[in-house]
């Protein structure tokens, strides 16, 4: 009797499982490109950031925890701070010599106090290696006369390179200047010395600090930070040694009034170069997230990010969400790999915290530029970046393409909804700009970015102009509070395995069913089986949409191959369910990455081919991997397989 019920409460239990994975089948697309890349941070580097538990916590005994964690980290083989982020708990480390990023990783996010701890990531410049033409600021000047002498305003304006009907000039005295609104630029720095940013005024100045004096004098933990800082060479002293971020400047400027036809009014919009990519174009999470925190606490009110990569960064987010509750505008490029963002993630465009905007390329006429990202789901609009001619340090300009180029048309219409209104937040600033979109079509009808974007549609200027002027403005947004859930998440899964099934397996291992197990025992197993079936099913009511799935494990040992973008690894599975397995690989993976695994079965007669994603992992040997997709034939596959297991478990 007690054998028969406890059989019911298993097949209840499997029943619970297939109808969750059934369920959460179509959550995760996979693209083949998302293979993990991971070489892509500073050698010798990482961040960290405490658990702050800051409803409970106070802050002095915050300090407290954050003083402990520092001694303790010091006293012990020389890991080195490079920086510390006081307020938020986060700290920037040099680890020891001879200490793989991945191990120092791994060590600090077994340390209690640590809530993640990460690589220091490096992101690059979004644009592309298209010949970029140069051109004297006298023959910009003369172009943009001889265009306005046979009437065509539009090219004479910042349309000179793009006849996409953005209706950027027809917004110029249309916008009623109610603020200077500062636009952070974190990129290459900036020309401070080109006619563009002087004679519109267009830099933004610190009234606070006096220049050169080698004080901090506005206390804000930078010194000389007269117009900006440069995170790179840690100073005041801001240059442009790339030219990109002097362009996309360009650009923000050049929504406000025209750039070329050498007159400038005061411009409404001011820069705010932040310096964090060097010469070459590249720059770390570190020195990204010190812009971000700097922008937001001196005053910008929208952030321009032309650049991006493929790994995800707490930290990052983090800060960005920091910029949401302030009520900043943070807008991405989608980036120029041809990719879908919905599936082969892009950040910091992907990040799903309100405030950001991921703005994709089109060309002047108005299909999507080649080399763009896309993404029906995670990039909303498109905006010109085919052949952009913008301003470029020494004093000319330049065309350059990208969706780097498309990324600040979208900062600066922020900016200038933001003269109009500036008291909209970035929730509602990103509504309107995303409402007000055209939809272009070609000959026959047919949405040309339909497939590509999620509004289908390309910037409209004035129509966002003018529905910001109609809209009423809302003085609250949705809250957004940044949580690493899936951080915390993996390590509970790791520390306390997935479920009732993986316990008893593991009490197998002391003389499990298989080997005579008692009648106490099993009532024992029982009583515990009716206890989790309510649990289980009360998990599977209110899960989320994005929830992870709970499946039975079972203890397997069999051998895989894994491929790891170009990497073929050969590891063993430990454990397996219908939604994943527990891999034992002695390698770093990323966590979040894309694996394609060939399992073979526990009798070694065939074998699954499957893709997975890394929800967990633990000291770099063990992973916790959720299947992507997995077809029919698999799903039976498995399910042959643990009913096995199943049936050798309970033979008593
Ligand atoms: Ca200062």
């Amino acid at each position: 009797m007690a054998r028969a019920l406890l059989k019911l409460s298993i097949y209840l239990l499997l029943f619970l499982s297939f109808a969750s994975y059934a369920h959460g089948q179509t959550q995760y697309t996979v693209h083949q490109s998302q293979y993990v890349q991971s070489q892509n941070y500073v050698p010798g580097e990482i961040i960290v950031k405490l658990k702050t538990d800051s409803s409970t916590m106070g802050s002095a005994r915050m300090a407290v925890r954050a003083q402990s964690f520092l001694s303790r980290v010091q006293s012990r083989n020389g890991f080195h701070l490079k920086r510390s982020f006081r307020e938020l708990h986060m700290y920037h480390f040099a680890v020891p010599t001879g200490m793989r990023v991945e191990d120092a990783v791994a060590q600090m996010q077994n340390d209690p106090d640590v809530q993640y701890a990460e690589p220091n990531y490096i992101f690059t410049k979004e644009t592309i290696d298209l010949p970029s033409e140069h051109y004297s600021a006298q023959d910009v000047q003369s172009m943009s006369v001889q265009a306005q002498s046979s009437g065509n305003t539009a090219q004479s304006s910042t349309y000179l390179a793009t006849s996409a009907p953005i209706e950027v000039t027809s917004t110029w005295g249309n916008v009623t200047p109610n603020a200077t609104v500062v636009v952070a630029v974190v990129d290459t720095g900036l020309d401070l010395t080109h006619p563009v940013f002087t004679g519109a005024n267009a830099i933004w100045t610190n009234s606070g600090e006096i220049p050169n004096n080698q004080i901090d004098d506005d206390n804000n933990g930078y010194v000389d930070d007269v117009n900006g800082y440069n995170f790179v060479a840690n100073s005041g002293a801001m240059y442009d040694d790339d030219g990109h971020g002097t362009h996309v400047s360009g650009i923000i400027v050049g929504t406000g009034e025209n750039i070329y036809d050498g007159t400038y009014s005061n411009s409404l919009i001011k820069i705010m170069p932040l310096k964090f990519l060097d010469s070459t174009g590249s720059g770390t999470t570190a020195n990204a997230i010190s812009a971000i925190y700097y922008a937001v606490n001196n005053g910008a009110s929208v952030i321009n990010n032309s650049w991006g990569g493929p790994n995800y960064s707490a930290a990052l987010e983090e800060a960005i969400a920091y910029a949401y509750n302030a009520g900043v505008v943070f807008v991405a490029a989608a980036g120029n790999y041809s990719d879908d963002n919905d599936t082969t993630p892009m950040y910091p465009a992907n990040y799903n915290v309100p405030n950001v905007i991921s703005v994709a390329a089109s060309t002047d006429q108005d299909q999507m530029a080649y080399f763009s990202n896309f993404g029906q789901q995670s990039v909303p609009l498109a905006a010109p970046g085919m052949s952009i001619l913008s301003t470029y340090p020494g004093g000319g300009f330049a065309t350059m393409s990208g969706t780097s180029m498309a990324t600040p048309f979208i900062s600066g219409l922020a900016a200038l909804i933001k003269e109009q209104s500036p008291k909209m937040l970035s929730y509602q600033i990103k509504q309107i700009i995303d409402q007000q979109v055209d939809m272009p079509v070609d000959s026959s009808g047919n949405y040309l970015l339909a497939d590509k974007v999620a509004t289908q549609g390309r910037v409209n200027f004035l129509k966002a102009i003018d529905a910001t002027k109609a809209a009423l403005v809302q003085s609250t947004q949705p809250a957004y509070s940044f949580s690493s859930q899936d951080r915390q998440l993996a390590s509970s899964l790791a520390a306390s395995g997935c479920g009732l099934i993986k316990q008893v397996i593991h009490d197998d291992k002391g003389g499990g069913p298989s080997n005579g197990l008692g009648p106490e025992s099993w009532s024992i197993f029982f009583i515990l089986a009716m206890f989790a079936a309510p649990i289980l099913m009360y998990q599977y009511l209110r899960r989320k949409p994005v929830q992870r799935r709970v499946h039975e494990r079972f203890k397997i040992d069999t051998d895989v191959r894994v491929k790891v973008g170009d990497r073929e690894l050969v590891g063993s599975i430990s454990s397996i369910s219908m939604g994943g397995v527990q891999l034992n690989v002695d390698a770093l993976i990323e966590q979040g990455g894309i694996i394609a695994m060939s399992i073979r079965s526990p009798d070694g007669r065939e074998s699954i081919a499957v893709e997975g994603r890394i929800v967990w992992s633990e000291a770099q040997k063990s992973y916790g991997v959720q299947f992507a997709e997995t077809n029919e034939a698999i799903k039976e596959k498995i399910a042959s397989w643990t009913a096995r297991l199943q049936r050798a478990a309970f033979k008593a």
